[in-house]
C-alpha cells in the first residue's frame, strides 16, 4: 500500500487545555487509489493531511509510506507533495518558472527541466501559457499551475487540502472531472479533502467520512451512497430519510403504516433515500413499505420534483421523483398520499 495510518492520534495544547484534534485514525491507502477524506469542516481532515506530509507529529500512532515507517521523518524527505487550497504561487514569476521552481532548485539539468515541465504543462492543460503570470490567468487555470508545479517532482503520492475550495461552482465541476483524468493519467496516489459530498462520490475510488477526530465509514462511493454505516453517514451524504422506532416480526409499525425491516426485532434505525420512494394517490400492495401522509411542499427542480410529505407522527419524508416528459406532478399541496419503497431500499 502506498499510505497506512495506524491509531494515529494528534493531541494540541489550546489555551492550556488538551484538545484532540484526531482521536485514532486507521486506514490504508492503496498504489494509485484516489481516496477522499470527507466530514465537516473541524473534524479533523487538514490534521490528518499534515501528519502525513510530516507537517504535524503524530501524539501516537505509525505512519506508513510505501512500506516505510516515516512518523520521524520530516516533510522533504517524505516522496509525497501537498496542494492547499490557496495555491501560494509566486505572483512575480511566469508560469514556467512556477513550475521548474522546485527542480532548479535539486540543479536538475536544463534539458531534463525543459522536458518535464512541457510534458508537466501539457497534461494540465496549459501549453502555450508559459509565459504568464499567475494574476493574468482564472482561478482554474492557478490552480491546474498549482498542480503542474506539485507533479512535476513526480511524487509517489499527492494531498490536496480542499484545492477546489476558492472556485465557483461550474469551475469546481469542472476542474473535478480534470483532476481526475490527471490523476488517472500521472497515475499517482492521490488524497483528497473536502467537505463536499458530491465532489468526494465524483471522484474517488474511497471514501473516509471523518466525524469528531474519527472515521465513521470507509468505503467506495457507491456503499457510503447505499449503505451509511452511521445515521451521521447518511445524514451527511446526500439527502435521506431516518425513521426508527421498534420493529416486531421484520416490520416497523408507524403512523398508519409499515417499514419492513425483514429479519430484524427491536430498535431500528432505516435509511432510504429520496429517490428510491415512489408517491402514490393509491394505497400501495402489501409486499412493499407503506406509509401515509400529506403532501406540504412540491419544488420542481427541472429534471425532477422534490416533495415534502408530512406523516401521521409529524415526520417529514423527502421524495424525489424524476420529470415524466409531460412535467405533470403526482400531487399537489395538502393531498393525502401515500409513500412506498421496495424492502431491499431499507438500509437498517
Ligand atoms: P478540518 O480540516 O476537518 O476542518 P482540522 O484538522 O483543521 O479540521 O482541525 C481539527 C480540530 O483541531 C479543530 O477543532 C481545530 O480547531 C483543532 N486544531 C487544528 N489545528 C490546531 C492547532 N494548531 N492548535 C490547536 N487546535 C488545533
Ligand atoms: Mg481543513
Amino acid at each position: 500500500s502506498a499510505i497506512e495510518l495506524e491509531g494515529v492520534v494528534k493531541e494540541y495544547v489550546s489555551h492550556g487545555e488538551v484538545v484532540q484534534a484526531v482521536k485514532g485514525v486507521t486506514l490504508d491507502i492503496a498504489e494509485g487509489e484516489f481516496f477522499s477524506l470527507l466530514g465537516p469542516s473541524g473534524c479533523g481532515k487538514t490534521t490528518t493531511m499534515r501528519m502525513i506530509a510530516g507537517f504535524e507529529e503524530p501524539s501516537k500512532g505509525v505512519i506508513r509510506l510505501h512500506g516505510r515507517d516515516v512518523t520521524d521523518v520530516p516533510p522533504n524527505k517524505r516522496d509525497v507533495n501537498m496542494v492547499f487550497q490557496s495555491y501560494a504561487l509566486f505572483p512575480h514569476m511566469s508560469v514556467w518558472d512556477n513550475v521548474a521552481f522546485g527542480l532548479k532548485q535539486k540543479k536538475t539539468p536544463q534539458d531534463e527541466i525543459k522536458r518535464r515541465v512541457e510534458e508537466m504543462l501539457a497534461i494540465v492543460d496549459l501549453t502555450g501559457r508559459e509565459k504568464r503570470r499567475p494574476r493574468e490567468m482564472s482561478g482554474g487555470q492557478q490552480q491546474r499551475v498549482a498542480l503542474a508545479r506539485a507533479l512535476v517532482n513526480r511524487p509517489r503520492a499527492l494531498l490536496l487540502d480542499e484545492p477546489l475550495g476558492a472556485l465557483d461552482l461550474k469551475l469546481r465541476q469542472a476542474m473535478q472531472l480534470e483532476l481526475k483524468r490527471i490523476q488517472r493519467e500521472v497515475g499517482i496516489t492521490f488524497v483528497y479533502v473536502t467537505h463536499d459530498q458530491n465532489e468526494a462520490l465524483t471522484m474517488s475510488d474511497r471514501i473516509a467520512v471523518m466525524k469528531d477526530g474519527l472515521i465513521e465509514q470507509l468505503a467506495p462511493p457507491r456503499e457510503i451512497y447505499e449503505r451509511p454505516a452511521t445515521t451521521f453517514v447518511a445524514g451527511f451524504i446526500g439527502t435521506s430519510n431516518l425513521l426508527s422506532g421498534t420493529a416486531t416480526g421484520g416490520v416497523l409499525k408507524l403512523g398508519g403504516g409499515r417499514v419492513l425491516v425483514p429479519g430484524r426485532e427491536g430498535e431500528v434505525a432505516v435509511t432510504v433515500r429520496p429517490e428510491k420512494i415512489t408517491l402514490t394517490t393509491q394505497e400501495p400492495a402489501s409486499d412493499v413499505s407503506a406509509l401515509p401522509g400529506t403532501v406540504s411542499e412540491v419544488v420542481y427542480l427541472g429534471t425532477y420534483n422534490s416533495y415534502a410529505v408530512k406523516l401521521a407522527d409529524g415526520a417529514e419524508i423527502t421524495v424525489f421523483e424524476q420529470n415524466a416528459h409531460d412535467a405533470t406532478v403526482t400531487a399537489e399541496r395538502g393531498d393525502s398520499v401515500w409513500l412506498s419503497w421496495q424492502a431491499q431500499h431499507s438500509y437498517v
